[in-house]
């Protein structure tokens, strides 16, 4: 699998993954086909993800400004198509109580207001008729032991005070009978709010509603290098046009936006190098559980569950009663695909759900996340303001990427964002950034020590 850290390249025209969504998701919309010339536009975003998508549409629709999107594969076939589908108040992985301690009330309350606002666009986007499949909401936070119940129902106080959050503590027992009977759970707390859809859809919906508002997408377009060139035009100021070098046409734009996210290739600009450190995460999808199995489990639930782990495991209940279940992959693009990584989730979902011990996976895939040095996502810009980004979601920016989108946005169009750090900070540079991979295999063997004895 292509590995971002390694290649310069990551291809073009590569299908989707053998993934349940692809599998479930029916007949893509079309795009506007491979680049076949070279063009000169105003905004060129590269990547067709969330972020990509969203970025376009708010530019046409906030900013009367039509873009054209490059996406080296097709629409949302990084992450945006892979993911588990959880639409959760969240990015990143700072806790509020950190963003308190670290800048203070106001800006942590600002942060927060903007997750909310991410979650908010992605309903009211469905709500213009996306179809998607969402869920009942609820998002369940289990305990993987007993003393992480107690955090979290520190964490569910905390917030409770916060932001008011309704949040409902879950004893092992209530848990087992009313939502499900995991055998690794030692209580939990629920959130009302959060949901699962199919990712794919949810991404298909928003490039149809980019597409309506006048977007240009090209997919089968990978923008291989990157140049610069003066503009000198009679009449008008010097100006600096970006030159994006796809193998079928060049784009020259007055500004460039990079949502290329975990799939960002090696050195593949200067403003985000070694600012990212993309990481795999894995998921499976089991075959349907029949009736007798999901009573085995009492599995009553569809909300969207996460467990206290350093090395998290997450899982839902299909439409369809499987069960996706995910956590970390493969630590390089060359082991991503060995069997060994979907076989260890399933054997960890047998522990939770014993009656399951001969369930078999019918799907399995992975897919590259981006973590930031300092757990938050950043949306910025270079200091000429003509290239932007927004990249470091460390695994939470279904909903987050699309308030990132809008905000990038503002930023081409000029408009001023709220005064927060994640808009207003780069991202940080990695520090020994060729150790970066040697840093996540440390991480790993930490997280299970802490996970299992600490
Ligand atoms: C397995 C997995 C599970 C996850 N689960 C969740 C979850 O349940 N909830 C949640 O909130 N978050 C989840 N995430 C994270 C979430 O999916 C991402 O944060 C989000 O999709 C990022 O969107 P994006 O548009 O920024 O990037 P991506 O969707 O990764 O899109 C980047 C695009 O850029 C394209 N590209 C890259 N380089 C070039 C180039 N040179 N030229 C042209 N195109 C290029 C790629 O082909 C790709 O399509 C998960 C991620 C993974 C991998």
């Amino acid at each position: 699998m292509y590995d971002p850290l390694l290649d310069e390249s990551l291809g073009s025209n590569a299908p989707y993954p053998s993934s349940y969504w692809a599998g479930v998701a029916g007949t893509p919309p079309k795009d506007n086909g491979q680049l076949n010339q070279d063009i000169t536009v105003d905004v060129a975003i590269i990547g067709a993800g969330y972020t990509g998508l969203s970025t376009a549409l708010h530019l046409a629709r906030e900013h009367g400004i039509k873009t054209t999107v490059l996406e080296a594969n097709r629409t949302a076939w990084g992450a945006s198509g892979r993911n588990a589908g959880f639409i959760l108040k969240s990015s990143g992985r700072k806790s509020y109580a950190t963003m308190q301690s670290q800048w203070g009330e106001e800006v942590m309350r600002g942060i927060y207001q903007e997750m909310c606002a991410g979650v908010e666009t992605v309903k009211n986007l469905i709500a213009e008729g996306i179809d998607c499949d969402p869920q009942e909401s609820g998002y369940i936070r289990v305990a993987h032991k007993p003393a992480m119940f107690k955090s979290l129902l520190a964490t569910a106080a905390l917030q409770k005070k916060m932001f008011g959050y309704d949040i409902q503590e879950i004893s092992r027992e209530q848990l087992h009978q009313r939502y499900m009977a995991d055998h690794n759970a030692y209580g939990a707390i629920r959130y009302q709010d959060g949901f699962g859809l199919n990712p794919l859809k949810l991404a298909w919906g928003y490039q149809k509603l980019a597409q309506q508002a006048g977007v240009t997408i090209h997919c089968d377009t990978s923008v291989e290098k990157w140049s610069q060139e003066s503009s000198d035009k009679k009449g008008q100021q010097n100006q600096t046009l970006q030159v994006l070098h796809t193998p079928t046409g060049i784009v020259k734009a007055n500004k460039v936006v990079i949502a290329t996210n975990g799939y960002s290739a090696k050195n593949f600009h200067p403003l985000i190098k070694n600012k990212s450190l993309p990481v795999l995460s894995q998921i499976i999808v089991t075959q349907p559980l029949k009736q007798e199995q999901l009573s085995a489990c009492n599995f009553l639930t569809s909300n969207v569950i996460m467990d206290t782990r350093a090395l998290k495991y997450y899982y839902r209940k299909l439409p369809d009663n499987r069960i996706l279940f995910g956590g970390r992959g493969a630590i390089t693009g060359n082991s991503a695909e060995d069997p060994y990584y979907a076989k260890r989730l399933l054997a960890v979902l047998k522990t939770s759900f014993p009656p399951l011990a001969t369930l078999r996976y019918d799907y399995a895939w992975s897919g590259w996340l981006s973590m930031s040095l300092d757990d938050m996502p950043h949306v910025y810009q270079n200091e000429q303001r003509n290239i932007f980004y927004a990249m470091g979601y460390c695994g939470s920016g279904v909903s987050f990427s699309v308030q990132a989108g809008k905000r990038l946005a503002d930023k081409v169009a000029g408009v001023s964002v709220p005064n927060l750090p994640i808009y207003q900070t780069p991202l940080v540079t990695f520090p020994f950034a060729p150790l970066r991979r040697v840093g996540q295999w440390g991480y790993f063997q930490y997280g299970k020590v802490k996970d299992r004895w600490l």
